[in-house]
């Protein structure tokens, strides 16, 4: 072993702001929104349909002002939804967003659940680094690789 991976954090908050760097597909254009973007989306909206309040479904991240409308993938234009109230939307996206707005409108990330802060973490790392090179990663990132 000579490479350790370490995710200590769920996602990386600095994604969540603007300046943050691409990734692979982001270059190539992609329709993929960031796994940070989507995590903390869900994390903001507590797992939750907030359209219907369902959470033992099938979540999905919404854009509210769709793409094709240059909406923004922006934590700001996106909730939370079940399958269903996704599927409602049926290409009226603008019909619903004014409602959606509202829904998300001053809700905020659990930084303190998103961060994870794990006991002994500092001692962790330095004895990792004695034994092999080692990286920091996040649930967001290892969730986009996996997608790659
Ligand atoms: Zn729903």
């Amino acid at each position: 072993m000579d490479h350790i991976h370490l995710e200590d954090v769920q996602i990386d908050i600095r994604a969540l702001s603007e300046g943050k760097k691409l990734y692979r597909w982001h270059y190539q254009k992609s329709n993929r929104l960031d796994e940070h973007l989507r995590i903390a989306a869900l994390m903001r909206d507590q797992y939750t349909c907030q359209s219907c309040g369902k959470n033992d479904c099938r979540l999905e991240v919404h854009h509210i002002t769709p793409r094709r409308l240059k909406g923004a993938d922006s934590i700001l234009n996106l909730i939370t939804l079940c399958s269903s109230c996704h599927n409602q939307i049926n290409g009226e996206e603008m019909n619903h967003a004014e409602r959606f707005y509202a829904l998300i409108d001053g809700k905020k990330i659990d930084y303190k659940a998103a961060m994870h802060v794990m006991q002994g973490k500092k001692h962790l790392r330095t004895e990792l680094k004695k034994v092999a090179l080692l990286t920091l990663t996040t649930g967001g990132d290892t969730a986009n690789r996996r997608i790659d």
